[in-house]
């Protein structure tokens, strides 16, 4: 068994009976009609809709689907290739948003695939898309919703971290594979629009939180340039939050295009027994 009950204080293997999950304490959870479940807790959200919108997912999907990201899935695959977890590996990725990349990992490696987010809107698009792979809404910062030691690889794509629960849930030699923005991610966005050019490299602060449980194996870079008309540039900013302020916005309308560059730093660590 590999998925534990988010009731609180429970924990108990939960395990899936046609269209719901059932703890052994007894505890239930309906399988939505698009497929996944939610197993957040009222105590592990801090509004009613936590995390994406609607309108932040389907920018993001239309992003990829123009190709944004696909340089990142290629060394992403490249990492989890490299790590040798074998098919039928167990991977969770924690923060999957509307689901691409976890789906398109779990195809090329051949791995069993948990896909969580807090986000209802976003699980429910990768449920609606991708079949075979469990989608589940829950909070990745807090609990995991997995037994100890149960998984094989788990994935953190410019996702908020959290190294404790990423050591209880992998078992001893698993692969955790961690994305972060580069310094240059999108650097002519926020110098054209937000008045600032390089951002900070964060790969080093990664590999730092992780180093008591996790020894730090192989570090990768993922870049790539997309030109993006008007309606490109608004997804982009839906998709990252970005030029939320009203002089943002209108520097954002005036440009008729922009050529982006995406750049992302990889780290392979694998789980110290
Ligand atoms: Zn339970």
């Amino acid at each position: 068994m590999v998925l534990a009950c988010t009731v609180r204080n429970c924990v108990s293997a939960l395990e899936r009976r046609e269209r719901m999950f059932v703890c052994t304490a007894g505890h239930s959870f309906d399988v939505a009609r698009s497929g996944y479940v939610n197993l957040l807790q009222p105590q592990d959200r801090r509004s009613l809709a936590p995390g994406d919108s609607e309108a932040a997912v389907q920018a993001r999907r239309a992003l990829f689907d123009a190709g944004f990201g696909a340089q990142l899935l290629v060394v992403l695959g490249d990492a989890v290739a490299a790590a040798e977890v074998g098919a039928g590996a167990r991977a969770v990725d924690l923060g999957c948003g509307e689901g691409t990349i976890l789906a398109a990992l779990a195809a090329r490696c051949g791995l069993e695939g948990f896909g969580i987010d807090i986000s209802t809107p976003a699980i429910a698009a990768a449920a609606k898309r991708h079949a075979g792979i469990t989608w589940i809404v829950s909070n990745a910062d807090r609990r995991l919703p997995f037994e100890d030691r149960t998984l094989d690889l788990a994935l953190s794509i410019d996702g908020r971290r959290n190294p404790a629960e990423c050591a209880r849930v992998l078992r001893t030699g698993a692969a955790l594979v961690v994305a972060v923005p580069g310094a240059d991610d999108l650097v002519e966005l926020r110098t054209a629009v937000l008045g600032e050019a390089r951002d900070q490299d964060r790969g080093s602060a990664v590999a730092v939180e992780f180093a008591a449980q996790f020894e730090l194996v192989q570090r990768l870079e993922a870049r790539d340039r997309l030109h993006l008309d008007a309606v490109g540039l608004e997804q982009l900013a839906l998709a990252t939050y970005r030029c939320g302020r009203t002089r943002e916005r209108e520097a954002l309308q005036a440009l008729a295009a922009l050529t982006v560059t995406t750049q992302h730093t990889i780290l392979s660590f694998r789980r110290r027994a």
